[in-house]
């Protein structure tokens, strides 16, 4: 028999004030299924997404599919959406992952939607097993970016799937064999932009047996590079019932439980999918992926398009606030990017800032005209403030 020994958390960050992301390790219906989500969208509306998909996930069934429960919570998103002016729009990535199996042959299915990603530890290897369904990992995927390109891209953060897009959700599972010793981790974007794989692995393997350690290494190692976005992190050990526990001190509030789900379990699950039989270890897909290639610029217009015919107003990225002038001279903040392929506009105005065009000293105008993007409406706000600091008073001074 199996054990799992897990530990889930979650943090703001060191930039923002509200957390986006919602986690579920343990605590569902299905005690072996543990959820990464990481909401998109203004005010509230991101966690509003991100808690939806995880309290409909807590609530499956281990007898359902995992991808039949994502696209309940896609719809659940999406009504809710509808209801309330202030939640349009929203939506949320999600990754998702339980075990199921024989005793003899126990696997850990994964189906996920977005850029939030799942780790396998095994033999001293961190192998990424999902692959982002966002905008550079496809220019990856067509060759028209390298890996190390795509992690520095400025639009790295720019999602082609999410939640509470559309009616429809296309959703990536994957069946993996286990055993034991493996360590299998979920994490948000708020890790993987911030700490390289290098990093993640020499932090996990610091910590090898003691989930919670490992955990919290990692959340350390995002906060002390910057910790711009929230940062969520499911750290799970697959352990064999006689291998000893870590010490009772360090592991908090984890627990451990029967990671192995009955033979009966088992059956069902090659029962319902019965294309699975063929593919563990390998990917299976529920939809169509989009191919792009050709050069970047077409491909950028391609993804972009497709984004807004889907979605008109949002756009799936998180990285969406930018500085530019409006009609009247003004600097305004705008959400979305600051693209218009084929005359759709994928921005709008969200407010101007009393800073006038004739103000800014000539120096700092390239923080307006380069249209750099913030992943919050705060981050804009900010460099608003430094500008306004630096501007020329454009009134002789008074007299004290
Ligand atoms: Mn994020």
């Amino acid at each position: 028999m199996l054990l799992l020994e897990h530990y889930g958390i979650t943090d703001p960050g060191k930039v923002r004030t509200n957390n986006e992301d919602a986690l579920l390790a343990g605590e569902g219906r299905d005690e072996t299924l543990f959820v990464v989500a990481d909401g998109i969208g203004g005010f509230e509306a991101g966690e509003v997404a991100s808690s939806i998909a995880v309290d409909v996930l807590k609530d499956v069934e281990p007898s359902r599919s995992l991808e039949d429960a994502i696209r309940e919570a896609n719809r659940r998103i999406l009504a809710v959406a509808k209801g309330d002016e202030r939640l349009s729009g929203m939506g949320t990535t999600v990754v998702a992952m339980r075990f199921r199996g024989t005793p003899e042959e126990p696997v850990v299915e994964i189906s996920h939607v977005g850029d939030s990603r799942a780790y396998l530890l095994r033999d001293g290897a961190l192998k990424p097993v999902t692959e982002d369904h966002s905008l550079v990992a496809e220019l990856v995927r067509s060759g028209d970016l390298t890996r190390a390109q795509a992690n520095e891209h400025p639009q790295k953060n720019l999602i082609t799937r999410a939640l509470g897009a559309d009616e429809e959700v296309d959703v990536d599972t994957l069946i993996l064999p286990i055993q034991p010793h493996d360590r299998l981790v979920l994490c948000s974007d708020g890790l993987t932009d911030m700490v390289p794989e290098s990093r993640m692995l020499d932090l996990l393997a610091s910590f090898p047996d003691n989930s919670q350690r490992a955990a919290h290494a990692l959340l350390s190692a995002a906060l002390d590079a910057g910790g711009t976005d929230n940062v969520t992190i499911v750290v799970v050990d697959v352990k064999e019932e006689d291998q000893p526990a870590a010490e009772e001190s360090h592991r908090g509030d984890t627990q451990e439980m029967k990671a192995v789900a009955s033979e009966e379990s088992g059956v069902r699950l090659y029962q319902e999918r019965p294309q699975s039989r063929n593919a563990r270890g390998k990917r299976t897909k529920s939809g169509s992926l989009h191919r792009i290639s050709g050069s970047f610029a077409r491909a950028l217009a391609v993804v972009l398009v497709l984004a807004a015919a889907t979605t008109p107003v949002y756009l799936w990225a998180t990285t969406r606030y930018f500085l530019d002038f409006a009609a009247d001279g003004e600097v305004a903040i705008y959400q979305g990017l600051p693209f218009a392929p084929l005359g759709y506009e994928l921005n709008q105005e969200v407010k101007g800032t009393g800073l006038n065009e004739s103000e800014i000293e000539p120096r700092y105008r390239d923080q307006i005209e380069n249209h750099n993007l913030y992943s919050s409406e705060e981050q804009a706000e900010a460099t608003v403030r430094d500008l306004k600091d630096s501007a020329e008073p454009t009134q002789p001074w008074s007299a004290p």
